[in-house]
């Protein structure tokens, strides 16, 4: 009995095995086509001062909408792209689709100050020639530098700290500014703070959804306070409900992105959101 437990269990493990190959395989050539093809599209999130629930920004998200899988999340498939090497051309379409977006919503409600946030992948950062095709890309779409905003992970940053700190300095020459999200959720030390000139640190969403715990408002309101104290803006993310903006706003968090305000949007209707004076009333 125990043998023939044995034998299905190493059956049910290599027809997994064999599905997922198969399954990988096929993702990689789909992905492959996948900007040829149109699939991928962007969807923008505001971004609001906590304080008079104005949009200051959008962070671009991207969405693939797969030929017969439907909309694939990116949390499924850019780990995916990052391995098989897809991520690097994917990721330019991404920046120059978002930069060209914000040039048009900019020309259409001048009277505004707005920022486009752009995540940056791993692979991306660490192409040799990052700093000029970010520097041509905003020639190519006509967007200020300094309306450009760039999100990097922890992960990104433990990677190659020398050159790193290169790279950083170069983008604040260009007025091209930077984020660090998902912040608090990485392995790295807190000593690069200090020494990168980061302009924005986003809370991520896990210290948010805590906020209702005393232990999620210690962590967020020293991260808060930290980032203040080397003049860095800061960011929450994922807010959804009112008391979590309002604890975030009685601790000096000045900006906040999440469903409360609003869920990423198709680009055709951002010009209503601005249209509207303030989010939430
Ligand atoms: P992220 O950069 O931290 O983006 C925030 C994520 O939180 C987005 O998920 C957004 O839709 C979601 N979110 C915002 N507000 C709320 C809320 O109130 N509640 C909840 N439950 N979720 C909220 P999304 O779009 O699925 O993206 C997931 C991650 O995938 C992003 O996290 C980012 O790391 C990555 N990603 C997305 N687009 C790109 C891209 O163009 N390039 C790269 N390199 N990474 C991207
Ligand atoms: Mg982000
Ligand atoms: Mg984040
Ligand atoms: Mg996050």
């Amino acid at each position: 009995r125990a043998k023939a437990l044995g034998k299905n269990r190493y059956e049910f493990f290599s027809d997994r095995m064999r599905v997922q190959a198969l399954h990988s395989l096929q993702l990689e050539s789909d992905l492959k086509q996948a900007i040829e093809h149109r699939e991928f599209q962007l969807v923008y999130q505001p971004i609001v001062s906590l304080l008079t629930h104005r949009i200051v920004g959008f962070e671009a998200l991207l969405r693939w909408h797969h030929p017969s899988r439907g909309v694939v999340s990116p949390s499924e498939f850019i780990p995916f792209a990052e391995e098989t090497g897809l991520m690097t051309a994917i990721s330019w379409w991404v920046l120059r689709e978002a930069c060209h977006q914000m040039h048009l919503l900019q020309a259409q409600f001048s009277h505004k100050t707005l920022n486009i946030h752009v995540n940056v992948s791993n692979q991306q950062f660490h192409q040799p020639n990052f700093i000029e095709q970010v520097q041509q890309t905003l020639r190519e779409t006509n967007l200020r530098n300094n309306s450009l905003k760039l999100e990097i992970t922890e992960s990104v940053i433990m990677k190659d700290a020398i050159r790193l700190a290169d790279k950083f300095a170069q983008l604040q020459t260009l007025g091209v500014r930077l984020g660090l999200d998902d912040f608090g959720t990485g392995y790295s030390s807190l000593s690069y703070l200090s020494q990168l000139p980061l302009d924005t640190l986003k809370v991520d969403r896990s210290f948010v959804a805590q906020l209702d715990q005393s232990s999620g408002q210690e962590i967020t309101q020293a991260i808060v306070t930290l980032a203040h104290n080397l003049h860095m803006e800061v960011i929450a993310e994922g807010i959804e409900t009112e008391s979590q903006a309002q604890f975030l706003r009685a601790i000096d968090c000045r900006y906040g992105q999440g469903y409360l305000f609003s869920k990423p949007v198709a680009p055709d209707a951002m010009p209503a959101l601005l249209s509207q004076d303030t989010l939430l009333s």
